[in-house]
This record gives structure tokens, C-alpha cells and sequence, in this order.
């Protein structure tokens, strides 16, 4: 080969190798984990999601490096799964007046309509509690569950909202209801709350008791067709119009929503009779929420939860609900 020739070919080698790699600036494609979250098992990925949060990000009260752990875990999820999730940080007091400084992740999914569903679950704990019920569950199912509709055409546009600060005072909600315009308070067509959503030994759901309320409603139609056994309880309704009128003695995210008339559900895994006297919902803020407790005392609910939670979220979600 003559000098030339040589160079011709090393040129050409180097050309081929500057073509097959990766343009600079061009977006490689890594497969978005979002796309392969509807392959998988129902309440699989949530699972997953549940043990690695309550295990890695443990403990996070609001306003503290946990809490912030937890939002940036969260953030992060929703960016693999390809959202452009927002901070949404507020500064509010506490029931007991101090300041508090937290934050919501927001990620928004754009629907057929304007009409916007909100699905929430809040990111924080008790001091000392791993939180793998209370509320790496709802945690798990709101991260799932928005990386199976991503790429979905979905009636409403959907709102996945983590919110920051529930145990001090559901601090998140009320700020991200009151930061709403009238225009947006009135888009919204309902709230979905998911707090305690697996690990007890049985799933209830929750809505309006109020007459014409719709979401419980179409909630429990769901249950049905896909034969899920869902209990309810006269406990859990919310009462119209009345933020103190939770039959619970704790009140959830939904509140501040229903509190401005917007229509409510959630489910929630409780362990005990709701009726009993003590806490229902053992091991609830306590050092013994963790994956190793509700594995221990109720075996395979957890998964077969959560699993029921994503397959009628899946179908809340992507079906026309009675009041759209
Ligand atoms: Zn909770």
C-alpha cells in the first residue's frame, strides 16, 4: 500500500469511528425507563420504589436533610421517566408556629382536555420513622403510576404532586391548593390521594360522602370490574365541605382539596378495625414502619396492594370518569 493509500485508509477509519459515535449535544437513547414501566408487573416497580426510598432516604421530617433527600429522589425519579418535574418550595407554620421551609415536586402529564386530575402522595415523616406505609407506599404507587401513562393518551391532564411537609400539618397541600388561580382551582376535576396505600391488611377507599360526589364513586366501579376487593368505611368519608368533618381522627392531602369543593378519593392499607380503639394503622409513625414489619405481619400484601392500586389507578387514569 502506498503512502497515499495508507492515509486514505486511516482517514476513513477515523470518519467511520467519528459517525458511530455520538454526535456531541445529540441525545443519546438510553431507553427511558418510562417505556419499559408498562412492561412490567402491576405495583412491581412501586415496590421497588417503596423499599428503596424507606430504605436509603429513611427518616425525612419536614425541614430537615431528609426531607430534602427525599424531594431530590423524587425529582430525579420523575426526570427518568421523563418529565420536567417543578420545586415547588414554600415557607408555612407549623401547628406549633414555627417555620417550616419544604417544597412539592410537581410533574405535569398533559391530557385530551384541561381538566386536571391531581395525584398526590406526600414524601415526609415522623421524626425517626423509616415510613415504608406512611408513605414510601404512596410514594412508590404516584412513581409508578405516572411512568405507565407517560407515553399514554389520557383524558385529563394529570398533576403528580409529592408533597412536602403532611406530618407537620399538611403544609404541602394547603400551599399548592391556595397557590392556584380560581381559573386552575376550577380545572381541577378531582384529587387522588395516596397515603398508607400498602402494607396494612386491608385496602380501603375513601371519597366525599357528599351527595352527587362522583370519584368515590367511579373509584369503587373500577374495583369492581377488575374484581379487587376494596373495602370502605363511614370513618374515612370525608364530610361536605367541612375540614374538620373527616370522620379520621388524622386527615390526609385530599383535605385541603375537598375543603375548596373538589371532589376526593384515596385509598388507604389499614391493619386494624377502623372501628377498634388505638391506632388502626399500626406501624404507623413509629421506628417499625419498615418493609421487614409489614412483610412480617402481613405477608405478600404489600405487593398484592400495590399492585391493586396501579391497576385501577391505570384505569382512573386513562378512562373517561363519570364527571369529565
Ligand atoms: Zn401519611
Amino acid at each position: 500500500m502506498s503512502a497515499i493509500a495508507r492515509r486514505t485508509v486511516i482517514v476513513l477509519i477515523a470518519l467511520a469511528v467519528l459517525v458511530g459515535a455520538p454526535a456531541c449535544g445529540r441525545r443519546a437513547d438510553t431507553g427511558l425507563p418510562s417505556k419499559a414501566a408498562s412492561s412490567t408487573d402491576p405495583g412491581s416497580l412501586a415496590y421497588a420504589i417503596m423499599d428503596q426510598f424507606s430504605n436509603t432516604v429513611g427518616p425525612r421530617p419536614a425541614d430537615t436533610w431528609g426531607e430534602i433527600r427525599a424531594r431530590e429522589f423524587v425529582f430525579h425519579a420523575f426526570q427518568q421517566y421523563d418529565y420536567e418535574p417543578v420545586l415547588q418550595e414554600f415557607i408555612a407554620q407549623d401547628g406549633d408556629g414555627a417555620a417550616i421551609h419544604s417544597a412539592n415536586v410537581i410533574a405535569v402529564k398533559p391530557g385530551e382536555s384541561g381538566a386536571t386530575l391531581v395525584v398526590g402522595a406526600h414524601m415526609d415523616t415522623v421524626k425517626g420513622s423509616p415510613g415504608a406505609l406512611d408513605n414510601a407506599s404512596g410514594i412508590g404507587a404516584l412513581l409508578e403510576i405516572s411512568a405507565r401513562v407517560k407515553d399514554v393518551s389520557t383524558p385529563c391532564t394529570i398533576a403528580f404532586v409529592a408533597f412536602g411537609a403532611e406530618e407537620a400539618g399538611l403544609l404541602g397541600s394547603v400551599h399548592y391548593v391556595d397557590a392556584l388561580s380560581d381559573v386552575e382551582r376550577r380545572a381541577i376535576a378531582g384529587m387522588i390521594n395516596l397515603d398508607s396505600v400498602a402494607g396494612g391488611r386491608v385496602l380501603y377507599a375513601y371519597g366525599d360522602e357528599a351527595e352527587g360526589a362522583w370519584l368515590l364513586g367511579d373509584v369503587l366501579a373500577i374495583a369492581d370490574r377488575l374484581q379487587i376487593e376494596v373495602a370502605t368505611d363511614a370513618l374515612l368519608q370525608v364530610k361536605p365541605r367541612a375540614l374538620g368533618g373527616v370522620g379520621y381522627k388524622k386527615a390526609g392531602d385530599h383535605i385541603p382539596f375537598a375543603s375548596h369543593g373538589i371532589p376526593v378519593a384515596g385509598f388507604v392499607a389499614a391493619d386494624e378495625d377502623l372501628n377498634a380503639e388505638g391506632e388502626p394503622f399500626f406501624p404507623m409513625n413509629t421506628r417499625r414502619d419498615t418493609m421487614a414489619t409489614l412483610q412480617r405481619r402481613n405477608p405478600g400484601q404489600t405487593r398484592r396492594q400495590l399492585r391493586d392500586v396501579i391497576e385501577m389507578l391505570e384505569v382512573a387514569l386513562t378512562s373517561k370518569l363519570a364527571k369529565q
